[in-house]
């Protein structure tokens, strides 16, 4: 190659008129994007790291821009300059006594028509959540899904309608299970604009389908999230389909690796997949049967193996099987009364069996004890899969009974840590890895060039997990509780929101006679 060798006089005529026209192009084209600089705050960046600070922050547009320590880095050797000032026209947060992390990504919601738009999003956005990976759920019950929601992600992407980012699922239908129905159908849903398929039904498992349905995927570049059949096809294990999935959600399908002899499990005579409160009893139940040994020195280290050197994540959706496990204090939540819209709380507390989950009528002490202790085994697993480099996201299939937006996807970060997560590593899970599992470049993390989402909070949540939850208030001198929240503002594309008038609009919201409006 033929090196040219330039002046430093023509680099820099160059580069200035270089300058020149970029000025030039951007006063025509489009004004000042409007700044935020956050003051002397301390930064938890969500790539696991420590924290680190007090940090100045500049966010330009959607972006952030620049991230500079207030103090120049003594270890270095040699000073660092402090370049970063406010300049005329910008936001200024006072970031002082404060910590920054990045907005949470929910990777398991699901939409429950027709509670009102705004109700979802505000809870969300009040608990940090600033993206959510819709599951399947419809906005409207009629709705034409996916096309409805695509256009409902667009919409939120742009700024014309105000929640969070939206990465829509498509839901495999049970009735296909031919092979050759994979591409069609899939190939229809990537020209829609979906971001995935999730498949949740034997329909889809079917081992020469569901390899169908991963290569159509893999083509489109859509991700792929696998809820492994409760009625599972015997073959078909979490082993097995995290090889060509990108996510397996809820706990299905791992402790079939382990069992004594084959994949099955050992199953009442009556055992009936379509009778929910049995499945629910019994589904949990099959971590008992498993071989721990087994469990944790094959079926782990595989599974690792296939997270750090492929495409596949965890997203354990803990909280969902909270419920199994003390019933009392999933119905109970200090919460639900305040921020739950009362007809939907009542459906919830009312045992149905048309309602998916409504379980709970006799729901007795040896099933919780049952569940208690498939938990020990479940968790297990989650933490050596980490500790041997598995990715894990935070979703929390919020939607379904007393699974309230927001609230839930704190406390499955809580449940992460209490299987064995640190602090930072939980932080890793809601941001990076809910990255990783939405497979959108530039978010989850805090550094330059990513697309400004963050959360301000008034207290280190590697700390407590709970200074993100929508019922902790901070409390004054005299005992009285301030706000709502301690999370201070919220910052979702570079636009600040204040999340205490969110949690004020959701409580509204939920009095007898509130006018909700439409969705
Ligand atoms: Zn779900």
């Amino acid at each position: 190659m033929k090196v040219i060798f330039r002046t430093r006089a023509t680099i820099l005529a160059t580069l200035a008129t270089l300058l020149i026209s970029a000025n030039v192009a951007s006063a025509q084209i489009a004004p000042a994007e409007p700044r935020v600089f956050i003051k002397g705050v301390m930064l938890i960046d969500g790539t696991g790291a420590p924290m680190r600070g007090p940090m100045n922050i500049v966010v330009q547009g959607d972006t952030i821009k620049q991230i500079e320590p207030t103090t120049p880095n003594i270890s270095q050797g040699r000073p660092t300059s402090i370049t970063l000032v406010p300049v005329p026209g910008d936001q200024i947060i006072d970031g002082s006594g404060k910590y920054v992390m990045p907005g949470i990504i929910e990777a398991h919601m699901h939409y429950h028509a027709p509670l009102p738009k705004a109700y979802v999003y505000k809870l969300f956005l009040a608990h940090g959540v600033t993206s959510i990976r819709n599951m399947d759920g419809r906005i409207r019950p009629d709705d034409d899904f996916p096309a409805t929601m695509v256009a409902e992600a667009k919409r939120l992407r742009a700024g014309e309608e105000f929640g969070p980012r939206l990465w829509v699922y498509a839901m495999w239908p049970e009735e296909l299970t031919a092979p050759e129905d994979a591409a069609p159908l899939i190939d229809h849903w990537a020209k829609l604009g979906v971001d995935g398929v999730k498949i949740a039904f034997n329909g889809g498992l079917y081992p020469d389908t569901f390899a169908a349905i991963a290569k159509a995927a893999k083509r489109n570049n859509l991700g792929l999230a696998v809820h492994i059949a409760e009625a599972r096809i015997p073959g078909v294990t979490a082993l097995s389909v995290a090889q060509q999935a990108t996510s397996i959600e809820h706990h299905y399908g791992y402790a079939e690796t382990a069992l004594k002899a084959g994949d099955s499990p050992d199953l009442p005579p009556d055992y009936n997949y379509q009778d929910e409160r049995q499945r629910f009893r019994t589904t949990l139940g099959i971590w008992l049967q498993a071989d721990l040994h087994k469990l944790e020195t094959q079926t782990v280290p595989q599974l690792a193996a296939l997270s750090r050197d492929g495409d596949f994540t965890m997203v354990p959706t803990m909280v969902v099987y909270e419920k199994q496990r003390d019933l009392t204090r999933a119905a109970n939540a200090p919460w639900l009364e305040r921020y739950t819209v009362p007809a939907l709380l009542k459906r919830w507390r009312t045992p149905e069996k048309t309602v998916h989950g409504a379980i709970f009528d006799r729901w007795t002490s040896l099933d919780e004890a049952q569940a208690a202790q498939a938990y020990v085994k479940w968790e297990d697993m989650i933490r050596l899969y980490r500790e041997q480099g598995g990715h894990v996201a935070v979703g929390s299939d919020s939607g379904g009974p007393f699974q309230l937006f927001g609230f839930q996807t704190i406390r499955e970060m809580e449940l992460l840590e209490q299987a064995g997560l640190t602090p930072l590593e939980v932080i890793q899970s809601a941001t990076q890895e809910g990255a990783r599992v939405v497979r959108a470049k530039n978010l989850g993390v805090l550094r330059p060039g990513y697309k400004a989402d963050l959360l301000i909070l008034d207290e280190n949540p590697l700390a407590d997990l709970k200074v993100l939850l929508g019922d902790r208030p901070p409390i004054d001198a005299d005992g009285k509780p301030q706000r709502r929240t301690l999370i201070r503002s919220v910052i979702l594309g570079g636009k600040v929101i204040d999340p205490d008038q969110l949690l004020a609009d959701v409580e509204a919201m939920t009095k007898p006679n509130a006018q909700t409006g439409t969705p």
